[in-house]
């Protein structure tokens, strides 16, 4: 492992690893399943769309009441010295992820590279979303490459899939995008936003989040958590290079 500043150390305790692919995982957002390939959710996008994002990756698990949980809802609605610390924290993470494991993600959707980095838009008539100035201005490597390229169309319930909920405003024909969206939940924002893009012709889509939203509901979910809580966060891997569908550095 290469050396990696305290904050990055700091954060492999709060952090917890996405499971590898494989059975009881779902194809898409590597949450857990029981008998099918994919969840509920992810399986009822599929009936809605044909373009849909051709990976997900999240960074880690976001465990209902865990801490990266709260530092992800505190970072977008807590006050503002706490937003500035998470807002720091969340730009290293972002940035060290994507410079260990931009490759993994590009290589799994089969994009040579991301040409485009956009962000899904806050849906809560939020200006200024945080992850779009981090992008466009913190994050050494997105910086070039970000465009606002979505904006919110309003009207629309919360958590429901369609790809009116975005308007593309910039040229993202045969282009690849990166897709960077800071929680998972249902997956419906992120997906209605990879649908708009490839509706806009863009080439291939992968979606990035920080965190994968989890309730550990069921003694499947419950079992799923503690395989994953059992290795410690890895920041040479990624769950893309742990299923063999796409590389680490
Ligand atoms: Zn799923
Ligand atoms: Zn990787």
């Amino acid at each position: 492992m290469r050396p990696i500043s305290w904050k990055l150390q700091s954060y492999r305790n709060v952090l917890i690893p996405v499971p590898s692919a494989g059975p009881g995982v779902c194809t898409t957002c590597w949450r857990e399943v029981e008998r099918w390939p994919q969840c509920f959710q992810c399986n009822k996008h599929c009936d809605q769309a044909r373009s849909l994002a051709d990976v997900v990756t999240p960074i880690a698990l976001a465990v209902k009441g865990g801490q990266f949980a709260r530092e992800l809802s505190l970072y977008k609605n807590g006050d503002n010295r706490a937003q500035a610390t998470l807002f720091n924290g969340f730009a290293t993470i972002l940035e060290y992820f994507l410079r260990q494991h931009e490759t993994c993600l590009a290589s799994a959707a089969q994009a040579e590279r991301f040409e485009v980095v956009a962000a899904v838009p806050s849906t809560r008539g939020r200006l200024s979303h945080p992850l779009h100035r981090m992008l466009s201005s913190n994050i050494g490597r997105t910086r070039a490459r970000f465009v606002p390229a979505l904006a919110p169309v309003p009207g629309f319930a919360d958590r429901v899939f369609t790809p009116d909920r975005f308007q593309v405003c910039a040229d993202v024909a045969d282009r690849n995008v990166l897709l960077v969206d800071d929680t998972w939940t249902t997956g419906s924002h992120a997906q209605s936003a990879c649908a708009a893009l490839k509706d806009a012709g863009a080439a291939r889509v992968g979606v990035l989040v920080l965190g994968r939203h989890f309730e550990p509901s069921t003694g499947t979910a419950r079992d799923y958590l503690a395989r994953a809580r059992s290795q410690l966060f890895d920041w040479d891997r990624c769950c893309l290079g742990q299923s063999g569908r796409g590389r680490c550095a």
